[in-house]
């Protein structure tokens, strides 16, 4: 049996008689098996997912199928499975076990996709190469020397490696563009306000958003069309109708699309990836697209002000896992004081403690109006400029990462130049815009990078559908740097 290489694929097999839906459950549990060393799976669902198969197979032979059937799917250990286990790659939630689905969970299955297992991450989603997990770094399966990219590393590496055919990331500075970049995926993440949250541990409220990881456009079209949408458990949704994002994805028209001078020419990028940029620009100008060259003065101040903000807003956040509530207690723990302290020293991981005690710092009195309110400021000038960029443009384009994935450790022992990783990424979530990685390119040593998109706010539709004609049209270009 060969992995399908979309949903309608799997669906057509199915009906068809090819294989069963259980029989496809099977063939990835195997798959799952057999690249354990990947270590991209923290649990696998193995029961509850051969249960749900047999009932699609009974919907599918009664044609009463929903709109996923065929799809297994794997969830990243940040979103509540109800009866299941959720740690958020995290210690302290060792043994915690969700007693709700998050509303993502219960869409998927509402229209039978088959959950097949928890992704691992970084811990709390904090990070971009794995590594921080408390249950060891997921390999790339391109190059096993190399990072998959984080913080939803174990979601890019199971779809990559057929472990799956889809997965759910968070997004909350690039968590699912750049490891999908570095994994040759699709990643979207969607407008802040698109896709419910309720059930997502959370990082950066303001910031975080659930996003779909995957082969194909169709795919992510699909999964948008179920995920998006209106949900009384999270008041930050929009109620701006869901469009049919699976039926609208022919690319109407020649579109303006800005490319941002400082980003094309950072010395940072990769210049394979720049390469491949201005060979694409020359292409979309040859089909009647109009490329716009724009400037956008506040790139160093990107990373800074997303982790002002992001590190501000987690040690509210993660003030709920205090050996009390949830999961993890240590065993030295003699009273009250003692159970927060030392729950929360042996419980939380490095590259946490670092943000929970940065985050404090820059709300503290004194401080407050240095960091975390300037931050604010810029972060209302990045959203102000990037508006007024699509004001004249359907979209932007950019790259999704300045290079390719790298090797361990290339950048642990130097925070600062691990948070640089999310230069390009971290925009779209200051501003709150919708961006996609395409896996267009690919630089030395075949290893693939994106090629990044933003849109409109609520824009998914169009963005969607010039994804599509990019990558039906412009699937990896080899540019040599
Ligand atoms: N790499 C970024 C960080 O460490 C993004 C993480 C994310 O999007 N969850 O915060």
């Amino acid at each position: 049996m060969k992995a399908p290489s979309s949903v309608s694929e799997a669906l057509s097999s199915i009906k068809t008689g090819s294989y069963t839906t259980k029989d496809l459950v099977s063939f990835y549990l195997h798959r799952i098996e057999e690249n354990k060393d990947l270590n991209a799976f923290r649990e696998v669902f193995e029961k509850t997912a051969l249960e749900a198969a047999e009932r699609v197979d009974e919907k599918i032979r009664s044609g009463t199928q929903g709109k996923l059937a065929g799809l297994v799917i794997g969830l990243k250990d940040n979103i509540c499975y109800k009866n299941h286990q959720v740690s958020a790659s995290s210690k302290i939630l060792d043994g915690f076990i969700s007693i709700y689905n998050a509303t993502v969970v219960d869409r998927l299955i509402n229209e039978d996709a088959i959950i097949i297992g928890r992704l691992n991450c970084d811990e709390f989603a904090m990070g971009s190469s794995n590594e921080n997990s408390a249950f060891g770094a997921v390999k790339n399966p391109l190059d096993k020397n190399r990072v998959p990219g984080g913080s939803s590393g174990g979601s890019v590496a199971a779809v990559a490696a057929d472990l799956c055919l889809a997965t759910l990331g968070s997004d909350t500075g690039g968590s699912i563009r750049q490891p999908a970049s570095f994994t040759g995926t699709v990643g979207l993440k969607p407008t802040y306000g698109r896709i419910s949250r309720y059930g997502l541990i959370a990082y950066a409220s303001s910031f975080d958003q659930i996003g779909p990881i995957t082969k194909n456009i169709p795919d992510a079209a699909l999964l948008m069309e179920v995920l998006s949408g209106m949900d009384e458990y999270d008041s930050t949704l929009s109620s701006k109708p869901v469009p049919s994002y699976s039926k609208e994805l022919q690319s109407a028209g020649r579109k303006n699309i800005a490319v941002i001078k400082e980003c094309i020419e950072n010395d940072g990028l990769n210049p394979a990836i720049r390469n491949y940029i201005r060979s694409l620009i020359d292409e979309l100008k040859k089909e009647g697209h109009t490329i716009n060259e724009v400037s956008f003065p506040y790139l160093e101040y990107m990373v800074p002000t997303y982790y002002v903000l992001t590190t501000a807003e987690a040690s509210s956040n993660l003030g709920r896992f205090d050996g009390v509530h949830y999961g993890y207690r240590s065993k030295a723990a003699y009273d009250l004081d003692s159970t927060y302290r030392k729950s929360r020293t042996e419980g939380f991981g490095k590259e946490v403690k670092r943000r929970i005690m940065l985050g404090t710092f820059v709300l503290s009195e004194g401080y407050y109006d240095a960091y975390y309110a300037k931050a604010q400021r810029v972060r209302r000038l990045i959203r102000n400029r990037t508006n007024e960029i699509l004001k004249d443009n359907d979209f932007i384009l950019l790259p999704s990462t300045p290079d390719v994935a790298f090797e361990f450790g290339k950048n642990s022992s130097d925070p600062v130049k691990m948070y640089l990783e999310d230069i390009f990424t971290v925009q779209a979530n200051l501003a709150g815009n919708p961006a996609i990685s395409l896996p267009l390119g690919k630089a030395e040593n075949d290893l693939p990078f994106g090629i990044q998109l933003i849109a409109r706010d609520f824009e998914e539709s169009p963005l969607l559908a010039f994804s599509n004609h990019l990558m039906n049209t412009k699937t990896l270009i080899k540019t040599e740097s």
